[in-house]
């Protein structure tokens, strides 16, 4: 077996028995990386650096400074500021920008001894389900339907984060979930990926999308490593006010318990479509699944689903508007060329027309008409009413059950190019079923469970409530060992 398709915990193993050097790992994972280019998952790549940590790792392991991600090599989303790396939330109006300083959740995996490999490819700003907004180009899923050789999207926003885990460019990588960017990608491409808790993990040095929905987590291979790699990335953040001050439950450790009398909810708004599809059929087969291994299912409501998708279209927005208010030319990044005569509104303008792609514009602009003052109570604060109903129906249903299993996605990876060229609507229907739990700030976690009748993954989703995110990843686990999913995509792209 090729090294590089280990995951997080497996390649921790052949490190401390000194089966393999850290060094020698980058540089199989720099190999796969510079093959792999065909993909546009790594948008800037940090090989001088990654060499140079993985030199220090290997003077650590096996000694008492070894910490939880010694030597292990990752990617980061370009969306969390790196100091002196260049970070653009894949935008032209930060181009070139260089942070000079580190987000808490990458400090904290460079204090748990991870390696850098890159800045991975994602939708502008975060705002997208395909990955085709990046200023870059899309992301390209290294899954291929058996009834075409078109090029499929690996999920956006974190697309560039879920398409390198599948294609072996790096062990692990970080996302971002504002309405479902981290399961969504995870779905598309057969791996795992969380959504904790808002507050688990420190907002502070990620660029700001919406900052009442915007957590990070991690995109993994399997659940191992996602437990691994959560634990490192989370914790109170005196930067972040809404960071919470929670200890951080050893996840790894929790995984394996058996899950007998664990009460499962199936909420009736949550359904898949089309009459016999193998989603269908998958999801049904993971319920008696779940049934045999002792937990018991429940049919729950969660009845103001159907209002989830508009009331995250106006309040993303609004906080968007406000966030990206602070690239003006001035500032970071782009700056456009004035004329004699141009005035600083100029600069705005022209700046702003220049750096920002048009699904960002789009947002900026609904967003300003909702905050506006003619129109701030018929859309905001409307909005932020049905968000509490919406909060509400959750919190209800965790009176019954211990978590909420869905589809994660209504579709398999669709290709690129064929949603929402004509009708953005129709890119933003995809989150249908990620998006509540944004709203309600509530962990959840994408598992792949098989493949559909084109050869794609399906995953599903399970939600929890506050914190629980040891009991979402217990449960995962058990169904991930019963199912063994370990199918990965055939290499074209190489
Ligand atoms: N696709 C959703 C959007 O475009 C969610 C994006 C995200 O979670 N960052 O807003």
């Amino acid at each position: 077996m090729n090294l590089t398709e280990l995951g997080i915990k497996d390649l921790r193993e052949l490190l401390n028995n000194k089966e393999v050097s850290a060094t020698e790992l980058t540089n199989a994972f720099i190999r796969n990386i510079e093959e792999s280019s065909k993909l546009n998952a790594f948008i800037e790549k940090t090989f001088d650096k990654a060499l140079m940590q993985a030199a220090e790792a290997d003077r650590i392991i096996g000694t008492e400074s070894q910490r939880s991600l010694c030597g292990i090599p990752l990617g980061i989303k370009d969306l969390f500021c790196c100091k002196d790396v260049k970070t653009q939330a894949a935008s032209a109006i930060l181009e070139n920008f260089i942070p000079p300083y580190e987000s808490t959740v990458t400090q904290k995996i460079w204090n748990e001894q991870a390696i850098m490999l890159g800045k991975l490819n994602m939708d502008e700003f975060a705002m997208g389900s395909s990955n085709e907004t990046s200023t870059y180009g899309s992301a390209i899923n290294p899954w291929r339907s058996s009834a075409s050789d078109d090029f499929l999207t690996p999920g956006g926003s974190s697309g560039g984060s879920s398409a390198a885990v599948a294609a072996n460019l790096c062990a692990g990588a970080t996302g971002t979930d504002t309405g479902g960017s981290i399961r969504q990608p995870a779905s598309f491409t057969g791996t795992v990926g969380l959504k904790p808790t808002y507050g688990r993990c420190s907002r502070w040095g990620i660029i700001a999308f919406a900052s009442s929905f915007d957590q990070a987590g991690p995109i993994t291979k399997n659940v191992t490593d996602n437990a691994i790699l959560l634990k490192a990335m989370s914790g109170f953040d005196p930067l972040d006010s809404t960071s919470a001050k929670i200890e951080v439950p050893d996840y790894e450790k929790e995984l394996g318990k058996n899950i007998k009398g664990l009460r499962v909810g199936l909420a009736k708004e949550y359904s898949l479509q089309k009459g016999d599809s193998e989603a269908k059929k998958k999801l049904e087969q993971i319920i008696s699944l779940l049934e045999t291994m002792g937990a018991e299912i429940f049919e729950v409501s969660l009845p103001h689903t159907e209002f989830a998708l508009p009331t995250y279209y106006v309040l993303a927005p609004a906080e968007a508007s406000s966030n990206l208010a602070r690239y003006d030319g001035v500032r970071y990044g782009h700056r456009a060329n004035l004329d004699k005569n141009d005035t600083i509104k100029d600069l705005y303008e022209k700046t702003r027309s220049e750096g920002f792609g048009t699904e960002v514009k789009r947002r900026i602009l609904i967003g300003t008409y909702v905050l506006s003052s003619g129109y701030y109570d018929a859309y905001y604060k409307r909005a932020q009413k049905v968000r509490n109903l919406i909060k509400n129906d959750f919190d209800k249903v965790f009176k019954k059950v211990d978590l909420i299993l869905t589809p994660t996605t209504p579709t398999s990876a669709f290709p690129l190019g064929s949603k929402g060229t004509q009708d953005p609507v129709e890119m933003y229907m995809n989150d249908i079923f990620t998006v509540p739990a944004n709203l309600a700030g509530l962990p959840a976690l994408s598992l792949p469970v098989g493949l559909d009748e084109l050869g794609l993954p399906l995953g599903v989703q399970l939600i929890g409530n506050n914190w629980q995110e040891p009991l979402i990843l217990n449960t995962a686990f058990n169904l991930e060992d019963a199912l063994g999913f370990g199918s990965s995509p055939k290499n074209w792209w190489a």
